[in-house]
Order: C-alpha cells, then sequence, then structure tokens
C-alpha cells in the first residue's frame, strides 16, 4: 500500500511540474516564427550572408576570388566566359568580396540552401560584359 501511494505522489508532482511548465509556455510570448508560412526575408538582419552574388556586369574574370577562396567554391570558366561558384563549399568567409578589385561581389539575401539535389546549387554567372572584361583584365 505504501508503495502504491509513494507511486500516486510521483505521478501528482509530474503532473503539478509539467501543467505549471506548459502555463509558463502558453504564458511567455513568441520568439520564433512561423518560417515558413511568415515571411522572412523582411526581417533579415542587415548583416545577414545569404549566397554568394557576382555582378556580371562588373567582374572581369581576374581570378583574384578564385585565388582567395580558401574551400574552392570559385572557378573561372574563361572559354565560357563564365564564373562558377559551388554553393555547397562557400562557408561565407567574405575572403573574396574584399578582395575583389571590381566590387562585383556580394552576399544575396537568398539563403534557403535546402534541395533534394545539390546539383543546383552550383551557379554559373555569366559575364556579361566582355570587352570590359577583357580591357580591364589585361591593364
Ligand atoms: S572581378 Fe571580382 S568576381 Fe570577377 S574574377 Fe575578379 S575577383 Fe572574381
Ligand atoms: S565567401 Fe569565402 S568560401 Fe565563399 S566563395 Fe568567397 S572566399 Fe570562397
Amino acid at each position: 500500500m505504501g508503495f502504491l501511494c509513494q507511486e500516486v505522489n510521483k505521478i501528482k508532482e509530474l503532473y503539478y511540474k509539467t501543467t505549471s511548465i506548459l502555463k509558463l509556455m502558453l504564458a511567455r510570448k513568441d520568439i520564433t516564427i512561423l518560417y515558413p508560412s511568415l515571411p522572412v526575408r523582411p526581417i533579415l538582419p542587415k548583416r545577414a550572408k545569404g549566397f554568394l552574388s557576382v555582378d556580371t556586369y562588373r567582374c572581369n574574370l581576374c581570378e583574384k576570388c578564385k585565388e582567395v577562396c580558401p574551400s574552392s567554391a570559385i572557378d573561372i570558366d574563361e572559354n565560357n566566359i563564365s564564373i562558377n561558384v559551388d554553393y555547397t563549399m562557400c562557408m561565407y568567409c567574405s575572403y573574396c568580396v574584399i578582395t575583389c578589385p571590381q566590387k562585383a561581389l556580394s552576399f544575396s539575401d537568398e539563403f534557403e540552401g535546402a534541395a533534394k539535389n545539390k546539383k543546383i546549387f552550383k551557379y554559373k554567372f555569366n559575364i556579361i560584359n566582355i570587352v570590359k572584361a577583357v580591357n580591364t583584365k589585361e591593364k
């Protein structure tokens, strides 16, 4: 009988603890948001880093970003006049952004990096201003 009383008391204690925690949780204000049901983009902090973006008008394929990238996330394709970024390799260190003499690199506000096929995270930026790219590179 004594054992049964002990068990009942334990259950009661657990019940009171659980309900008091539940009450506290229900009373508090939300500290997270219902993502992705609610738009999160407007409340991104200013310094948030999304996927690396290349200004294809500014880039002159000088390769400096490729040289400084510690994770080999950037590749320059001179034949196809493009700069290729592998977002699965990028660790958002900013080295390339700081180094780029043309100020062609920046972090976008695109950050949703979940997909079934990682091939989509290899992105090719075709350099648009080819004449400028060749001219400024030769200087
Ligand atoms: S101009 Fe900037 S983005 Fe283009 S290759 Fe040079 S360092 Fe990289
Ligand atoms: S942010 Fe860093 S890791 Fe990502 S591409 Fe630039 S240099 Fe490479």
